[in-house]
C-alpha cells in the first residue's frame, strides 16, 4: 500500500512540474509575443504567404503552376541559401501588378505583426523587381501608401518605408531608381541594399549612397550570413557606405575590430535567425548563438523576420521565442532584443523614449499580474 501512495505522490508530483513548466512557457510566449517591438528588416515582397500569393495570382489571370498553398511551400522547400532563396522569391512576387495587391500584402503583414507586439515597422521595398515587370514607381508608392493607411486606421502602429536597390544589378540602375523616385523621397526614411552579396559592393554603391545622403535619407546595407569576404565587406559598408544599420550583421561577432567600431559608432545589427521551408539543422542555432553572443558583447543587436511569409510563416515574436529556446536566451535578452530595436529605429527621440517607456511599463504590467513568471529566466 505504501509503495503504491509513493508511486500515486511521485506520478503526481511529477505531472505537477510538467504542467508547472508548460505553463511556464506559455506565459512566456505571452510575455514575448506582447513586448513592444520595432521591425527594422523585413521585405515587403518577402511577406507575401503562400495563399495571398495564389489568390493575386488569380485576380491577375496569372497561371502559376501551384494548385494549392501546399504545392508552393514545395516550391519554397528548394531554397537552400541566398541565391536559391532569391531565385524563387523573385518568380513568387512576379505575380503582383497592381497596387492593391501591394495594398493586400502589406495590410496583412501589418496585422500578423501587431499582433506578435510590433508597433513600428521600417519595410523594405525592391522597386526594381516590379520596374522590370512593368509596374510604375507610383503603382508601387500608391500600394504602399494605401497598406500604410489602411494600417494606421486600424491599429495603433507607425510605418516608414526603407527603398532597397539590388546588389546584384547595375549600379547606374539604382541611381536612376533613386532619381525617378524624387517625388515620393518624402515617404522614405532611407535607402538599403539586398539580394546575392556580390564582391565589393560597397565600392559598387559608393555614388548612389552619396547622393542618398545628400537627399536626407538614412542609410543601412544588407551583410548576410555567412557570405564569402563577410569581414571586408561589413568594413566597406560602415567605411565606405556609411550605412547606421547593418542588416543581418551576424559575423561581426567573427572579428573583434569590427564589433569594436560597430559599438563605437553605435550601429544597429538587424539579425534574423529564420527558417526556410526546408529543414536545415544547425541553422538557428548557429544563427541565434551569434545573436546571443553579439548581444552579450554589447552590441546593439535585435532580432528580425525578413521574409516571413516566403520562411515558414515565422514572425518576430516566433523567431524570438526560436532564438531564445535555441540559444538559452533568457527574459531579460528579450526585453533588451526589443529595446534594441527602439533604440535603432529610424524614429525621433520623442517617439523612442515613448516606446522604451512602453516597454518598462509593459514588463511591470505583466510581473504584476504573473509574480512567479519574474524568477524564470
Ligand atoms: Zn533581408
Amino acid at each position: 500500500m505504501k509503495r503504491i501512495i509513493l508511486s500515486i505522490c511521485l506520478f503526481l508530483g511529477v505531472h505537477a512540474t510538467v504542467a508547472a513548466a508548460d505553463r511556464d512557457d506559455e506565459r512566456m510566449r505571452a510575455f514575448v509575443m506582447g513586448l513592444p517591438k520595432a521591425e527594422l528588416h523585413l521585405h515587403m515582397e518577402g511577406t507575401m504567404e503562400p495563399e495571398l500569393f495564389l489568390a493575386i495570382a488569380r485576380r491577375n489571370g496569372i497561371d502559376v503552376p501551384y494548385d494549392s498553398p501546399e504545392a508552393v511551400k514545395d516550391r519554397l522547400r528548394a531554397a537552400h541559401d541566398l541565391p536559391s532563396f532569391i531565385e524563387i522569391y523573385e518568380e513568387l512576387i512576379s505575380v503582383v501588378e497592381q497596387p492593391e495587391d501591394i495594398r493586400d500584402i502589406t495590410l496583412a503583414y501589418y496585422r500578423k505583426a501587431y499582433s506578435q507586439g510590433v508597433r513600428h515597422a521600417e519595410m523594405y521595398f525592391d522597386p526594381q523587381l516590379h520596374l522590370e515587370r512593368g509596374m510604375t514607381l507610383e503603382m508601387v508608392f500608391d500600394g504602399l501608401a494605401a497598406g500604410r493607411a489602411a494600417a494606421m486606421q486600424e491599429m495603433d502602429i507607425t510605418i516608414g518605408f526603407i527603398m532597397a536597390f539590388l546588389r546584384d544589378r547595375p549600379a547606374a540602375d539604382a541611381m536612376a531608381v533613386l532619381e525617378a523616385a524624387e517625388p515620393w523621397h518624402g515617404q522614405l526614411l532611407g535607402v538599403g541594399l539586398d539580394n546575392p552579396e556580390v564582391e565589393d559592393f560597397h565600392l559598387k554603391f559608393e555614388p548612389v549612397f552619396k547622393r542618398a545622403a545628400s537627399y536626407g535619407l538614412r542609410l543601412t546595407s544588407h551583410c548576410d550570413v555567412q557570405q564569402e569576404h563577410t569581414i571586408k565587406h561589413h568594413w566597406g559598408v560602415i567605411e565606405v557606405l556609411g550605412v547606421e544599420r547593418i542588416d543581418h550583421g551576424l559575423n561581426v561577432i567573427d572579428d573583434p575590430e569590427l564589433l569594436k567600431e560597430v559599438k563605437a559608432r553605435g550601429i544597429g545589427l538587424t539579425g534574423v535567425p529564420s527558417l526556410f521551408y526546408r529543414d536545415m539543422p544547425g541553422r538557428m542555432e548557429y544563427r541565434a548563438g551569434a545573436v546571443k553572443a553579439l548581444l552579450d558583447a554589447g552590441a546593439e543587436m535585435s532580432i528580425h523576420s525578413d521574409d516571413p511569409g516566403m520562411k515558414r510563416g515565422l514572425y518576430i515574436g516566433d523567431l524570438m521565442l526560436r532564438a531564445r529556446e535555441a540559444a538559452g536566451m533568457t527574459r531579460e535578452d528579450m526585453i533588451t532584443l526589443s529595446k534594441n530595436s527602439f533604440r535603432t529605429a529610424w524614429i525621433s527621440e520623442d517617439a523612442r523614449a515613448r516606446y522604451l517607456r512602453m516597454i518598462d511599463d509593459y514588463v511591470a504590467a505583466f510581473d504584476e499580474a504573473h509574480p512567479e513568471m519574474v524568477s524564470v529566466p
